[in-house]
């Protein structure tokens, strides 16, 4: 069991709002100018993405400020508890759930290729490419709504759902130091229902029936796969050394999340750049203020503060104790 008894304190400069910030307009096009490396291009809006988020390369982000105020990194304290706080029966429940997925994922995908039919080739693809592009949005919107409400404190949820993303704005370089079950076994173990019930359908449907609903089943396991591979994404678009160079061609490309666009979302405070498996849908979701837009929805509708249990983190000092 973990005690901590924090102090307030000011860990980032500037202090944060928690309605909005003067550093990081949602609508700002600063991502235009972070895609290029051309030295011309730093400006004022690259020295707010480096002063109020955490370099990758300096795991306690102290390089730029008093090294005695740790703001970000695995020696933040916020960070150490959250950290403890991964069970046993948690990694158990996430082996299961990547088993199982794997094994669903690799016995549909022989269904989807028996049934596989090129001439409809114009329903396929766009199918494929719209499951992609909801993950994308699924992405943001559960990213949006981990990192803006709740807290680590509501039973069951707040320590098996919400501590990840709580931990992962305090220590952003935690994700590239867990393995590929704590990474992914809660993104695999969402899609585990659809793939036992699109198993269920390519078993025991006639070849007539599955025909009819094809299209639907390739749009679902793309939907499946770009989900379950989302924090995966998300982990290579927070490491910055030794990545293989097919993973940082699909990068450069946009096909998955790339390092620079995702940093724009690791800025305080943390409200803007959701989407995190493709983040194609990034730019267009910041042009019609979607963020802001919900936030003022579930904040009139129900009087809670946008990310107050994520600046609480943000906020613990020193002074845990585990034992
Ligand atoms: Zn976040
Ligand atoms: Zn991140």
């Amino acid at each position: 069991m973990c005690l901590s008894s924090s102090t307030i304190s000011s860990p980032y400069s500037p202090m944060p709002s928690t309605t909005s910030s003067t550093t990081t307009s949602p609508s700002t096009p600063k991502d235009n100018r972070l895609e290029t490396n051309s030295e011309e291009d730093l400006s004022t809006d690259d020295m707010i993405v480096a002063k109020n988020s955490m370099p990758e390369d300096d795991p306690n982000g102290n390089t730029l400020h008093d090294a005695r105020e740790i703001r970000w990194g695995p020696q933040h304290a916020g960070a150490k508890l959250l950290a403890s706080q991964y069970t046993r029966e948690k990694r158990i429940q996430e082996i299961i759930s990547i088993i199982l997925c794997i094994i669903l994922m690799i016995y549909n995908f022989y269904f989807i290729c028996r049934y596989f039919d090129v001439r409809n080739w114009y329903l396929i693809i766009p199918s494929a490419l719209l499951g992609i592009l909801t993950a994308d949005l699924a992405s943001g919107i559960v990213h949006w709504g981990a990192d803006t409400w709740g807290s680590v404190d509501m039973p069951f949820i707040g320590r098996n759902f919400l501590r990840p993303f709580r931990e992962h704005h305090i220590d952003p370089t935690s994700i590239t130091r867990h393995d590929f079950i704590e990474t992914n076994g809660d993104n695999f173990a969402v899609t585990v229902p659809y793939l036992l019930y699109m198993a269920y359908k390519f078993t025991y449907w006639n070849d007539i029936n599955i025909r009819c609903i094809y299209n639907f089943e390739v749009y679902m396991f793309l939907l499946a796969i770009f989900v379950s591979m989302t924090n995966q994404f998300h982990k290579w678009s927070h490491t910055y050394f030794g990545l293989p160079s097919y993973i940082v061609f699909l990068q450069n490309y946009h096909i998955i999340l790339p390092r620079k666009h995702h940093r724009l979302h690791h800025v305080v405070p943390h409200d803007t750049y959701f989407c995190i498996t493709t983040g194609w849908l990034n730019r267009p979701l910041e042009m019609i203020k979607f963020w802001p837009w919900l936030e003022s929805f579930v904040e009139n509708y129900t009087g809670a503060k946008p990310r107050s249990d994520d600046f609480a983190w943000a906020q613990k000092t020193e002074k845990v104790h585990c034992y």
